[in-house]
């Protein structure tokens, strides 16, 4: 059985009625480039490039990022690479920058704010992730962007970036597109305005859960909390979609949501252009988009999305998801 589904893993990720849904992997290290390969991942759709910066006694230089994203984005070439700028802070600590006196580390200096605190580590890396978009096939993903103002401030600081390399006579691809992570909730409501910035968004499940229903992604404690079919998550990431789309630009969603065979089908019903997740479970994911139709999702999502309770939910999707799957 488990044969059968890592043979079909390097088919397209299709529905019997003939949708595409990309299955693409997330990643944190270089090596796993090879169980991408292996799964049948169409392409990297999210590179979390703060472990380079974890466990070591000095910063990684411009170089060595460089050819990183380099190698990376050619072994998985034409297929494309997302790369996420740092999303240090909160429960990623680095003992490069010492110890941060926080009350709320998750309400913190996290990800983009933490690289505005510390523009030499951001330019560097963006230097690194631009250069080796001459590949042609690098995306440049924020985490963690809060609204209009701070992503506006982001692509300048980009642009900044660019003109550097110009005038050094370095080469980069200047179409490299630029997406966000919508994983805060203020990002949610106004994704109709920031979707008219950007060429893509990738739904942050994990911190959009947390941020939304007020719970520590780490704190045991309130882990029953954690409840991706709770209406308010599904109305946002229904929202989303649909705001993305309506500007004409892709939607992920690269949270642990996307590899839950529960939420997969919803997800489809709500036309996510592509899920990104961890290598593994990419065999049996594009086992259930291959054995579904687009119909079935949508009647799932209807069924779902005007109901009111997480239980109710729960029970729904067990009930059509187990019969059908
Ligand atoms: C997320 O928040 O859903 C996500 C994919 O990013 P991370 O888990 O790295 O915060
Ligand atoms: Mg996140």
């Amino acid at each position: 059985y488990q044969s059968t589904i890592m043979r079909s893993c390097h088919l397209p990720g299709e529905t019997i009625d003939g949708y595409r849904v990309n299955v693409l992997a997330n990643i944190e290290l270089f090596e796993e480039v090879t169980s991408v390969l292996d799964h049948g991942g169409e392409g990297i759709g999210l590179y979390r490039t703060e472990y380079s910066y974890l466990n070591r006694n000095e910063l990684p230089s411009e170089n060595e990022l460089f050819e990183e994203y380099w190698d990376l984005a050619s072994i998985v070439a034409p297929e494309r690479l997302v790369i996420r700028t740092l999303d240090l802070g909160g429960d990623k600590l680095s003992d490069l920058f010492g110890h941060l006196e926080e009350a709320n580390p998750a309400l913190g200096l996290r990800a983009i704010r933490f690289c505005r605190q510390y523009p030499y580590l951001f330019r560097t890396q963006l230097r690194a992730i631009l250069r080796a978009s001459v590949t042609g096939n690098v995306s440049i993903m924020f985490p963690m962007v809060s609204g209009l103002n701070e992503l506006v401030e982001l692509k300048r600081f980009v642009e900044g970036v660019k003109q550097e390399l110009r005038r050094e006579n370095i080469a980069y691809n200047p179409d490299t597109p630029i997406g966000i992570m919508v994983e805060l909730p203020s990002a949610v409501m106004t994704a109709d305005i920031l979707a008219k910035e950007v060429d893509f968004f990738s739904i942050g499940t994990n911190d959009l859960i947390q941020y939304s229903l007020g719970i520590d992604r780490t704190n045991k404690y309130v882990s029953y909390l954690y409840q991706p079919l709770h209406p308010a998550l599904l109305r946002s990431i229904k929202s989303v979609v649909d705001a993305g789309h309506q500007a004409g630009i892709e939607v992920s969603l690269c949270g642990e949501m996307a590899s839950d065979p529960f939420c997969v089908p919803i997800l489809m019903g709500m036309q996510v252009d592509n899920l990104s997740i961890n290598p593994q479970s990419i065999p049996g994911i594009k086992r259930i988009i291959r054995n579904a139709t687009m119909e079935e999702c949508a009647y799932l999502l209807k069924q779902v999305i005007n109901s009111s309770s997480v239980a109710k939910n729960n029970a729904l999707v067990q009930d059509i998801i187990f019969k059908r799957f």
